[in-house]
């Protein structure tokens, strides 16, 4: 067995430390505080070879694996870089068009893509559905070989700013399909397509990209903008499922991270009574707990990654990094907090607006009971309620 990353994915997991010197922490919060993507990073990190990490190297990308876009997340995030439009565009978008998309889809979106100069988000949520993505009700009805699509989707990453959304809407009732996984279809739709409006939804969160309801009012759709197969949709879901969950929660070991070394920094520093406050076990066992739990988790996701990489059953180690990732993070940032005291709370150290952050991760894009769920059931046996 060998843990040792490659000189290659040791580059990419320090890409953030490189990127930060010109694009800091400071410069992710101001963007963040006002709702602003972080374009100027955004175009960096593409340019860098970053956005295309996911897309073979024929259309323009790095032609690598989930374990190296883990790296990256993770490694962004522990220099105060978490960017959500890289889990729903590089890794959920582009990865599937890469692994599902015909050679013309290829050709046509990912060296773009790649390259920085268009930008794609992913839309399953809807309003009456939430995590049961099953019951979504956004119907793309077929005439002839195309489709008129109508729907609405919520809470969805970066609409703004994107080129294209890859969509997911039924084709097929779901009283008239055989299995409950059947009906869905894939699409890719251009955001300036007639019939698309978007509103922004006004979130308390601390995060550069915003959020949208996404509305489809009969917005034509040809067999080009299918991906994969018509009613068979979900056979690309489940491959998405793992990605999202290895990269939330490497971005959540990431965050924990930067809160535990910006905890060690100010605590080394801080003299209240004799000596740095750091040197109170009351104050140290909470940032060693909380960094204990960061690196387990980030162990395990690495595996995920491996596992995923590899074609091989990643569902266990995805499910269990994402929780122990998430709860990992809130736990580093929340002694993070406490031992900055009052400081916590300032604009200056930031703190408190990163716990909004580490917090969503614990219920978005996938909830907690969700992956519990799985963890029980899928892999313990457990009897399912649902
Ligand atoms: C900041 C942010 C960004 C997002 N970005 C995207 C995006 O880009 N694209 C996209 O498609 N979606 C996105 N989402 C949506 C996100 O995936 C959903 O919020 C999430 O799936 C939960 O759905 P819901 O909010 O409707 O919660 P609900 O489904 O209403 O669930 C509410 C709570 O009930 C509990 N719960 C629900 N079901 C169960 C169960 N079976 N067992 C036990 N407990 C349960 C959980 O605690 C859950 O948190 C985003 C959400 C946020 C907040």
């Amino acid at each position: 067995m060998d843990f040792a990353l490659s000189p290659e994915q040791q580059m990419i997991y320090d890409y953030g430390g490189k990127v930060a010197q010109s694009f800091d922490h400071k410069y992710w919060l101001e963007k963040a505080r006002k709702f602003e993507f972080p374009r100027e990073l955004w175009q960096q990190t593409a340019e860098d070879g970053f956005a295309g990490l996911m897309v073979a190297e024929e259309y323009g990308g790095g032609g690598l694996g989930l374990l190296e876009m883990a790296l990256l997340i993770e490694g962004m995030s522990n220099h105060g870089l978490p960017l959500l439009m890289y889990v729903v565009g590089p890794t959920m978008s582009l990865g599937h068009i890469n692994q599902h998309g015909t050679p013309e889809q290829k050709s046509r979106y990912l060296p773009d893509a790649a390259a920085g100069k268009t930008i794609f988000c992913f839309a399953i949520t809807e309003p009456n559905a939430g995590s049961n993505s099953m019951r979504i009700q956004s119907v793309a009805k077929a005439h002839g070989d195309r489709f008129k699509l109508n729907g609405s989707k919520v809470f969805i990453t970066g609409v703004d700013v994107s080129d294209y959304a890859v969509v997911v809407a039924r084709t097929t009732p779901h009283d008239q399909v055989s299995r409950k996984t059947d009906g869905f279809t894939v699409f890719i739709v251009d955001m300036k397509a007639k019939g698309v409006d978007f509103h922004a939804i006004d979130m308390s969160l601390v995060n550069p990209e915003q959020q949208f309801t996404l509305f489809f009012d009969d917005v034509d759709l040809g067999p080009d903008d299918v991906l994969g197969e018509v009613d068979k949709g979900f056979e690309i879901l489940f491959d998405l499922l793992n990605p999202e969950r290895v990269t939330i929660g490497a971005m959540a070991c990431g965050i924990g991270r930067f809160a535990i070394e910006k905890a060690v920094a100010y605590t080394s520093e801080r003299v209240v009574f004799n000596g740095p406050i750091g040197a109170y076990q009351g104050v140290q066992h909470p940032l060693a707990a909380a960094k204990t739990q960061v690196e387990l988790s980030s162990l395990m996701l690495r595996q995920a990654a491996w596992q995923f990489d590899r074609g091989e059953e990643a569902g266990p180690a995805a499910n269990m990094a994402k929780y122990a990732g998430a709860e990992a993070g809130i736990m580093a940032v929340e002694a993070a907090l406490q031992a900055h005291g009052g400081n916590g709370f300032t604009h200056e150290y930031g703190l408190y607006d990163l716990y909004s952050m580490a917090r969503l991760l614990r219920t978005a894009p996938i909830n907690r009971e969700l992956i519990l769920n799985y963890i029980g059931e899928k892999v313990m046996g457990m009897p399912r309620s649902y």
